[in-house]
C-alpha cells in the first residue's frame, strides 16, 4: 500500500511511503490514523482501493505559518491565494 501526504489547505503534495506488505490496517495503525476517531478519520484520510492509496491530509509548513501569522487568511477551510 501506498500513503500519501497531501496539504489539506492547498493540496501540496507532503511526501509519501510505498510499503507494499501494508494492508489498510498496517497504514492506519503505522500513520497514527487507528487512534482517530471515526469522524476524524472520515476527514483526515481517504482511500483509493483500486491503486491502493491512502491519502492523509496534513497541513504543511507553509500554510501552518500562514495559519499562525494571519489566520484569518483561512475562510471555509481554504486559503485565499
Ligand atoms: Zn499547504
Amino acid at each position: 500500500m501506498r500513503v500519501e501526504y497531501r496539504c489539506r489547505h492547498c493540496g501540496q503534495s507532503m511526501g509519501d511511503v510505498e510499503r507494499p506488505g501494508w494492508s489498510r490496517a498496517d497504514a492506519e495503525l503505522h500513520c497514527g490514523v487507528a487512534q482517530l476517531s471515526a469522524v476524524e478519520r472520515a476527514e483526515t484520510v481517504s482511500y483509493n482501493e483500486e491503486q491502493q492509496v491512502m491519502t492523509v491530509q496534513s497541513v504543511c509548513d507553509y500554510c501552518q505559518q500562514a495559519l499562525e501569522s494571519h489566520p484569518e487568511v483561512l475562510v471555509e477551510g481554504k486559503l485565499l491565494q
